[in-house]
């Protein structure tokens, strides 16, 4: 059964029944949530009596939650350890995020590795290895998902040979899984309408049983561009034959695939600006690319 979601929102007042309340208004069986702001590490009390809610509504729609996701904040970074103080507390705060999600029944956790800023690649792969070697504990049900990255800036994991090289590092490293996101794997340089030779080569250096979720995105820019600005599906430079390929791959079809797509605005501004993901799960449904999506949108949300 193809499992496909996307990126929903997580509130204080109503936690877990929101996001899955959120997912079935799109038509979803799966979705992913930050615990709390993505951007920044302020974390709210986890509430028994709502994540129970949340569980009961996800069994009267047949959703399993071993098929939700978890997404750290991104501005946790194990790869710069220049700050002593930061790198110690990114550490911390992930071991405490594993507790978290835990406590939902949710077993994969999306992490971006990280940047080496003013360090080099290497030190930061190593500094993601420590880290990680700090954090994971053999008996954690949490698998850690790390993110393809596009290469932007000072990124670590754009290429495959990053990823591999801190599964060969880490000590716990069944406790590691990868999250494919087509647009960083195309801004970093990987050509997604060869996206069966990508998952052979993948398979020889990682291990296809590896993959935990993959993002759907489309990009703004074109294949190498390092730029990560995600573009609605079908509006891209990937495309929408490319994507609907990939979502319907036979070798990862027991993955859940999330859309991070762009929200679509009604006035330009930001202040009007609405969730795409309604109307390109049922375009993906479709298999047929709908080049009113946009426009259906907005006239939806008007
Ligand atoms: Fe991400
Ligand atoms: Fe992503
Ligand atoms: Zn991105």
């Amino acid at each position: 059964m193809l499992l496909l979601g996307s990126h929903v929102s997580f509130r204080s007042s109503d936690q877990l029944v929101g996001s899955v309340k959120e997912a079935l208004g799109y038509g979803a069986n799966t979705f992913m949530f930050y615990t709390g702001a993505p951007q920044n590490t302020k974390r709210c009390e986890i509430k028994d009596d709502l994540t129970k809610e949340a569980i009961e509504i996800l069994k009267e729609n047949n959703i399993d939650i071993k098929n939700i996701v978890v997404h750290a904040p991104y501005i946790i970074n194990l790869a710069n350890n220049e700050k002593e103080e930061s790198y110690k507390f990114a550490i911390e705060f992930l071991k405490q995020e594993i507790k978290r999600v835990e406590a939902f029944g949710v077993e994969k956790v999306v992490l971006h590795p990280g940047s080496y800023v003013k360090l080099d690649l290497d030190t930061g792969i190593n500094n993601i290895i420590n880290a990680l070697n700090e954090v994971i504990t053999p008996d954690q049900k949490v698998m850690i998902c790390l993110e393809t990255m596009a290469g932007k800036g000072t990124e670590v994991c754009f290429d495959m040979s990053h990823i591999k090289r801190i599964m060969d590092g880490v000590k716990y490293s069944d406790k590691l899984m990868v999250c494919l996101d087509t647009c960083h794997l195309s801004d970093a340089g990987y050509d997604m309408t060869l996206f069966d030779k990508f998952l052979d080569d993948f398979d020889k250096l990682i291990g296809i049983d590896k993959i935990g979720c993959v993002h759907v995105n489309d990009s703004k820019n074109p294949i190498g561009a390092h730029k990560d600005r995600h573009e609605n599906i079908g509006y891209g430079y990937i495309g929408f034959d490319t994507l609907i390929n990939i979502i319907y791959n036979d070798r990862l079809k027991d993955v859940p695939k999330i859309l991070e797509t762009p929200y679509v605005s009604i006035d330009g501004g930001k202040d009007r600006s609405y969730a795409p993901y309604k109307f390109e799960i049922e375009m993906i449904k479709n298999k047929k690319f709908n080049e009113n999506l946009l426009d259906d949108i907005r006239n939806y949300y008007q």
